[in-house]
């Protein structure tokens, strides 16, 4: 079999991608001509070329979409939907423009299923309090994992205290692999919501998402998937996932930060409440009565992140056009190499170490706390997150109170993860002496 075959089907694999790929048939990613598209990347940090691992956290943005925003703020800035004037229109246009690019990057069905939000964040917020609030009752249950962020944990710990429904957690075992024979258990007649993230930003899992779906389904549940550490990493279809909510941040996938997006499934969202009153989301408003706004404008209170909306539709066009495939193919190159120079090191500890992973290596140095690690790195001009990475359950089930993580994007190569492990050798000179 053909190497290249082996390493699209991983990618596939990785992903749950259900989409289809032309096998063999795709070139490598042209990766020194990605770094050039990246201003950010071409910098000295103290004195050294930056290496930046840090995109799990935030990515860099390409000239395409920095381009995009200038253009915007420079020319084109005005209110949407609601101005005759020609600023107005433009701006108007942009912005919906972007939702379709959306719709098209995620195969959604409809435009009317993509809401923009602020984030992951604001999106999961706004499913837990208009879906949540208007579907559960004392008896149900929502069902989340070990593994989510915080963003996925304290949304539904809000709604089970204001509804008086149960919050149910699905443990991962010690390689970072979601046990599925306890999901299997705990999803019963009383499940009505799962939310289950599709990629872990603490272990680098990738979860079967598609697997988990089926199965809420079955059991009558709803399932929300926190997207926010898949979509820059490989190809996303939400229709043939079938699931009823996706959501993900524009900051992650070489976005502009305070813009987000919400999809969900049509039927769905027409019978939800709005969340949020103001501004656009109304069609008509009296004393008496209020009449709301189609989808997805019933979702979108008051003046939106437009800049942040017309980069993000950039940003879904630029990573189309490198070919999310290919994205996933790279990174999976990168963490395998991150992988196996990390298991050479006697003292180094990773956390997820599951056959499934996106661009994420989650570790500890022996006795050298973690932020000691990036201070560390950061003098030798590489930028990696420390912390319990806004998932301290995680941390919880290991027994540590951080992790060093290394996150790869497609701007990063071999020789960058080989400056990382150069740099921490002087972290343990530096400890150790
Ligand atoms: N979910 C996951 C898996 C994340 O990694 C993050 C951010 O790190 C979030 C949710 C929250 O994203 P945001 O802060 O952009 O809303």
């Amino acid at each position: 079999m053909c190497q290249r075959f082996v390493v699209v089907r991983i990618a596939h694999q990785l992903m749950n991608a259900p989409r289809a790929s032309a096998q063999g048939a795709l070139s490598p990613l042209d990766v020194e001509a990605v770094r050039r598209d990246f201003p950010a990347l071409h910098q000295q940090v103290n004195d050294r070329p930056l290496v930046y691992l840090d995109s799990g956290a935030s990515s860099q943005k390409p000239e395409q979409v920095i381009e995009a925003l200038n253009n915007y703020e420079r020319h084109d800035h005005s209110n949407v939907h609601r101005g005759v004037h020609t600023l107005s229109q433009r701006a108007t246009e942009a912005y919906e423009a972007s939702r379709t690019k959306v719709q098209q990057f995620i195969n959604a069905g409809s435009v009317k299923e993509v809401v923009f939000t602020r984030g992951t964040t604001e999106a999961i917020n706004l499913v837990a309090q208009s879906y949540g609030r208007a579907n559960l009752r004392s008896d149900d249950e929502v069902l989340i994992t070990e593994m989510e962020h915080h963003a996925n944990i304290v949304p539904w710990q809000l709604l089970c205290e204001q509804t008086g429904a149960k919050l149910k957690v699905v443990p991962f075992d010690d390689t970072g692999v979601l046990e599925m024979s306890r999901l299997k258990d705990q999803l019963t007649e009383k499940t009505r919501i799962v939310a289950v993230t599709h990629v872990s930003n603490a272990l680098g899992t990738v979860n079967p998402v598609g697997q988990i779906i089926q199965l809420a389904h079955d059991a009558g549940a709803v399932v929300l998937v926190d997207g926010a550490q898949a979509i820059p990493h490989g190809p996303v279809d939400v229709t043939a996932l079938e699931c009823d909510f996706y959501t993900f941040s524009g900051h992650k996938v070489y976005g502009p930060t305070g813009i987000g997006v919400l999809y969900g499934r049509e039927f769905l969202l027409e019978a939800m409440p709005p969340w949020q009153g103001g501004g656009d989301m109304i069609k008509t408003v009296s004393f008496d009565e209020t009449t709301y706004n189609d989808l997805p404008y019933k979702f979108e209170a008051g003046t939106p992140h437009i800049a942040g909306a017309i980069g993000l539709g950039a940003a879904v066009d630029y990573v189309a056009a490198l070919g999310p495939d290919r994205i996933a193919v790279h990174e999976h190159q990168l963490i395998n190499y991150a992988t196996e120079r990390a298991n050479a090191e006697k003292d180094m500890q990773i956390f997820g170490q599951a056959p499934d992973k996106a661009g994420i290596l989650s570790f500890v140095l022996d006795g050298i706390h973690p932020h000691d690690i990036g201070t560390i790195l950061d003098h030798e001009g590489v930028a990696i997150r420390t912390g319990h990475h806004c998932a301290m359950p995680v941390m919880t089930h290991y027994g540590v109170s951080a992790t060093a993580r290394a996150s790869f994007g497609p701007y990063n190569t071999i020789d960058e993860i080989d400056v990382l492990f150069r740099a921490m050798e002087k972290v343990r000179e530096m400890f150790r002496q």
